[in-house]
């Protein structure tokens, strides 16, 4: 049960004080705070744990400063979408805004490696009036041997060419929470040029510590992609664990599923469950065409698989594309095959943009139930 309180209401006012000494004398209750950022207002949240079968929905709903009372039957208590629910979806981060309405294209390279094609993706982004990227500085890689990201030696160069490009989200994968501070460091040396999102990796979506970590700190949203070999609810999961914590600055990443099914793709595309991932939940969805997809194989009708999978993504509702781009595929450190080059990045933005027109228009079609 989640007991969702008027916006007036402050953590020191009285009548928030007579809510929780309600709630302490009801048997085998625990509550959490939670803190709900909306574009218009935020509320404070008290979920309730335990014992709510017994609990009278009415008498609580007449408590001073309650504004109303949502029962949760189904999982995922903080980020699901319950019956009845009305709570805001998204959230704004620096500038830029994050829904299950809105598209945000991420293109970028899959790591970092010189200053001069950084600099190279960050001008033809501008050029295209883009204020968001991808940045790996940190890679998780199968090969040990393998190049592993510059790591926190790229970040100072990286953040204040993103500031000098316009630059306003830079994706950028951690896999230890002690890249956390890094990142927060090297921002705030640069003097907070532009702002970082943190994805978790494939590999990390039940890493549960790392989890707790991205979810205890409020000032970076997070991006969480599905674990590619666990199931839809488990992944799901996941991002609950994020939210539990406190931070609901979430969005979920599809990436396509490990399966020799999906040959000869690198992975199975999931991009079917767009719409899945906005009903049982409030997140944005992104879509990793690039992961998913592996290569630069073409079909016949002259577009690349990655554009069609794209546009699969988008024309379902996809509200965030994260995708591989190299000035140079062929000197990438890391998945230079599947990288788009610059001089196609117009054309990529463009059939975006007609996915996404199209879905716009399919919405509007809708037989409203
Ligand atoms: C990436 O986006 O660079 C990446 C490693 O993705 P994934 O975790 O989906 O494999
Ligand atoms: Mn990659």
């Amino acid at each position: 049960m989640i007991v969702i309180l008027r916006p007036d209401i402050g953590d020191e006012s009285p009548e928030f004080k007579q809510i929780l000494g309600y709630l302490s004398n009801k048997p085998n209750l625990q509550t959490r705070l939670h803190r709900e950022v909306g574009e218009l207002r935020s509320v404070t949240e008290i979920y309730l744990i335990g014992d709510t079968q017994a609990l009278d929905r009415i008498e609580i709903e007449a408590l001073p400063g309650v504004e109303r009372v949502v029962r949760i039957s189904e999982e995922y208590r903080v980020v699901g979408r319950h019956k009845d629910d009305g709570r805001p979806n998204g959230f704004e981060y620096n500038g830029v805004r994050f829904s299950q309405d809105s598209l945000n294209v991420f293109a970028g390279l899959c790591a970092v490696d010189t200053r001069e094609h950084v600099e190279a993706m960050f001008k033809a982004l501008r050029d295209r009036k883009q204020t968001c990227t991808r940045m790996g500085a940190y890679k998780p890689r199968t090969n040990p041997y393998s190049f592993q990201g510059h790591g926190k030696s790229c970040l100072p160069w990286v953040f204040e060419l993103a500031g000098k490009y316009g630059i306003k989200v830079v994706s950028m994968e951690i896999t230890h929470d002690s890249h956390l501070d890094e990142i927060r460091q090297a921002l705030e040396s640069a003097g907070r040029p532009t702002g970082v999102m943190l994805q978790i990796g494939t590999r990390n979506t039940q890493n549960f510590e790392l989890l707790k970590a991205v979810g205890r700190q409020r000032e970076f949203p997070v991006l969480l992609k599905r674990g590619f070999g666990i199931t839809l609810e488990e992944s799901l999961n996941a991002a609950e664990y994020v939210a539990s914590e406190g931070n609901g600055m979430i969005v979920f990443g599809l990436r396509g599923m490990k399966s020799n099914l999906g040959d000869p793709h690198r992975n199975f595309v999931d991009f079917a469950q767009v719409p899945v991932v906005k009903r049982l939940t409030r997140l944005p969805v992104c879509i990793d065409p690039s992961h998913s997809v592996g290569s630069r194989e073409r079909a016949p009708d002259g577009l690349l698989d990655v554009f069609h999978v794209t546009a699969q993504g988008v024309i379902a509702g996809a509200n965030m594309v994260l995708a591989d781009f190299h000035p140079a595929p062929q000197t990438a450190l890391v998945d230079g095959p599947q990288a788009m080059t610059l001089d196609e990045l117009p054309a990529y933005l463009d059939d975006i943009a007609i996915a996404r027109d199209a879905y716009e228009r399919r919405r509007l079609a809708a037989v409203p139930s």
